[in-house]
């Protein structure tokens, strides 16, 4: 999402007639978009930020921005230590971002390289916030009420993306399944955007499973642009601890719309994310997760240790798992996703796969399948933003080594 938002206000920037800098020695301002998801990101802003000390003494007129989710947090009490921070805009103002930066008072600019780089695989914003308040989340906080972008702004943008070579959207929310605007549901607007000649695949993040429904899955099966893989956060496989989460599902009801999709979406991929240490999850909680995971057949899960986040409902609950013991289960865990991961790729090996080439890396591009299958090969430039297809010929935990088929 972050991505996504950056993306916005550089282009919002440039219509201003800023120009985007390579290098940051060039710039006259820069831009921190902070996450404060869990404690560390927030920390890892803030030192991104303090980078900027010196940068931002070094020439009269520059300017040091913090935005985002950490900045909505800490507000402007953040310049008291970083007082060479000029600018703290939060993630509910995240859609005035480029206005209040043009408005504000202009350095000298000094001129840089232009780089808008043509973006194969774009991400787009559908909604805004999150009603759902999970009880360890600090999004709804920070970001504020579910609100979903007007159909027609968001195929504006796509079009506009589609004429500058994008191939690929994915459409972020952090609940894409709720989104509704003038009667126009998720199944509703997949169908809007479908009918965009020149875009090629369409992806969506995040499904939360307690609004996944006939209808979506149906729309995905039938319209041939929209990606077989879905992501479907399950964070817990224990009916207790999905109940102190606030996540809405049981474990049997989850499992349902896994069989749903499963049986509904021809050659689907699923992925998820577990949430490992909530406050309370005890060995046999954790070992329901990790029974759970195995069982569910996905083909790929994040595990995520639980942060304590303040101003959550879970924050009142302490971190009572202890760090070594979450460090325990982290490892164990991870170590079945691997295998997972691994298992998975292997169905992938002699098959020949539709990839679309996304971005070089030296000699080698990479792309995705449909079903969201990273897939690595040797190719040239010529061939980005095609579909190509790839013989694969071996498989590593987190990605497909192919050759191109001629
Ligand atoms: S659905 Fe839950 S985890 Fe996801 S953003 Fe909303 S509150 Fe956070």
């Amino acid at each position: 999402m972050n991505v996504a938002d950056s993306s916005a206000i550089t282009h919002g920037l440039v219509s201003y007639g800023f120009i985007e800098s390579a290098i940051p020695e060039d710039a006259d301002i820069i831009i921190i978009n902070s996450c404060t998801v869990r404690e560390n990101t927030e920390k890892q802003a803030l030192t991104e930020a303090g980078k900027f000390k010196a940068w931002r003494r070094a020439k009269k007129g520059r300017r040091l921005v913090l935005i985002g989710c950490a900045a909505e947090r800490l507000g402007e009490g953040v310049k008291k230590s970083y007082p060479f921070i000029d600018l703290v805009i939060g993630a509910k103002k995240i859609e005035e971002v480029s206005a209040i930066i043009a408005a504000s008072p202009q350095p000298s600019l000094t001129g840089g390289e232009i780089v808008l780089p043509v973006k194969i695989s774009a991400y787009v914003n559908i909604m805004r916030g999150c009603n759902n308040f999970c009880s360890y989340c600090i999004v709804p906080y920070v970001r504020g009420a579910e609100v979903s972008i007007p159909a027609d702004t968001i195929i504006a943008e796509i079009e506009r993306l589609v004429r500058n070579g994008t191939k690929e959207v994915t459409l972020l929310g952090q609940n894409v399944n709720s989104y509704t605007f003038q009667g126009l549901d998720l199944a509703g607007l997949l169908e809007k955007i479908h009918g965009i000649d020149g875009l090629l695949r369409i992806r969506y993040l995040t499904n939360h499973p307690k609004d996944m429904n006939d209808r979506i899955i149906k729309t995905i099966a039938r319209l041939p642009k929209a990606c077989n893989h879905i992501h479907l956060p399950l964070q817990s496989g224990s009916d207790r601890v999905l109940g102190l989460m606030n996540r809405q599902y049981t474990k049997a009801q989850y499992m349902d719309i896994v069989k749903k999709i499963k049986a509904g979406i021809p050659g689907v991929s699923i992925s998820s994310d577990v949430l490992i240490g909530f406050p309370e999850e005890t060995e046999q909680d954790f070992q329901e997760t990790y029974d759970l995971v195995e069982k569910a057949g996905f083909d790929f899960c994040y595990v995520f240790k639980f942060s304590l986040r303040k101003g959550t409902a879970a924050y009142d609950l302490g971190d009572r798992v202890g760090k070594e013991e979450k460090k325990k289960r982290h490892i164990r865990m991870l170590s079945l996703t691997n295998r997972i991961a691994s298992e998975s790729n292997k169905r992938f090996i002699g098959r020949t796969v539709e990839v679309l080439a996304e971005r070089m890396e030296g000699p080698r591009m990479l792309g995705k399948t449909m079903d969201n299958g990273p897939v690595d090969f040797l190719c040239d430039r010529s061939f980005l933003g095609k579909i190509i297809k790839v013989k694969i010929v071996e498989t590593k935990v987190h990605s497909l080594i192919g050759e191109m088929v001629l």
